[in-house]
């Protein structure tokens, strides 16, 4: 257990104030694993992270593909940039989640993936304004489009990146995938489950024909009741994909904001 001026908490340690690090790096791996079962795997790419109890942040490391990633795959970044796991390397792209923790301090979890409906459907352009279908609806407040198809790699473009995200729950990037942030990766990741799926509704329904918004009244009564229980639908979206793979959703949880 850790004290008061030592050394900052690692995972499986207690920070001060009794903020518990157990199972984050396990929860970043589950995440990865849930989001490759669900097709949004693409090669080696796309990456999780999850901020830590001392404000670093784990996140997958460069490697194997969602599919196969372990806690052992997972990079403890400090507060200070350092890398304190040696023998990992960072995606390019970490930068990304760098960006919007800096700029979201509600933000515990965040993950970017590649799924091919998603990146089909971005090289379409901003999708069209209204709600198509029940999974879209917790983005209706507001779903950022970033029309840079370049990599987030760097802190220039990270930073633009999470003034384009703003206080949303997500984005989608212009030929390239999404991204979505919760308070924890129970929620971020739920949330990139129904990206995923509001994205390929939409390209389904407009290879055969034109599909129509919702009409107001009905997603006012739909985000109404959506949102009054948002916080449980995302934990039972959660469980519910971690024991399709086997996975502990408790690792996943509560993670610190
Ligand atoms: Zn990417």
């Amino acid at each position: 257990m850790s004290v008061p001026g030592s050394a900052p908490p690692r995972n499986g340690t207690v920070a001060p104030g009794g903020i518990l690090n157990v199972g984050r790096t396990a929860g970043v791996a589950t995440a990865c694993r849930v989001l490759a079962a669900d097709g949004q795997d693409h090669f080696c790419f796309g990456h999780v992270s999850a901020r830590s109890a001392d404000g670093g942040v784990f996140v997958k490391a460069v490697g194997p593909s969602l599919a196969r990633v372990t806690a052992a795959e997972v990079a403890e970044i400090g507060p200070d940039g350092a890398l304190r796991t040696p023998g990992l390397r960072l995606h390019e792209e970490t930068a990304l989640h760098h960006g919007i923790y800096a700029r979201r301090p509600d933000v515990g979890a965040v993950v970017h993936t590649h799924p091919l409906a998603v990146q089909s459907a971005t090289t379409l352009g901003p999708p069209a304004g209204g709600v198509y279908s029940q999974d879209e609806v917790p983005f209706a407040a507001g779903l950022a489009w970033y029309d840079d198809p370049a990599l987030v790699a760097d802190p220039a473009r990270a930073a633009a990146f999470a003034a384009c995200l703003g206080g949303a729950r997500g984005a989608l990037l212009r030929a390239h995938g999404l991204v979505t942030v919760g308070a924890d990766l129970a929620e971020a990741t739920a949330l990139a489950l129904l990206l995923h799926r509001a994205v390929s509704v939409r390209l389904a329904a407009m290879a055969v024909g034109s599909p129509r918004p919702l009409p107001p009244a009905a997603l006012d009564g739909l985000w109404s009741a959506f949102e009054a229980g948002h916080r449980g639908r995302m934990t039972a979206i959660w469980a519910d994909a971690c024991a399709g793979i086997g996975a502990d959703a408790g690792d996943g949880i509560g993670e610190v904001r």
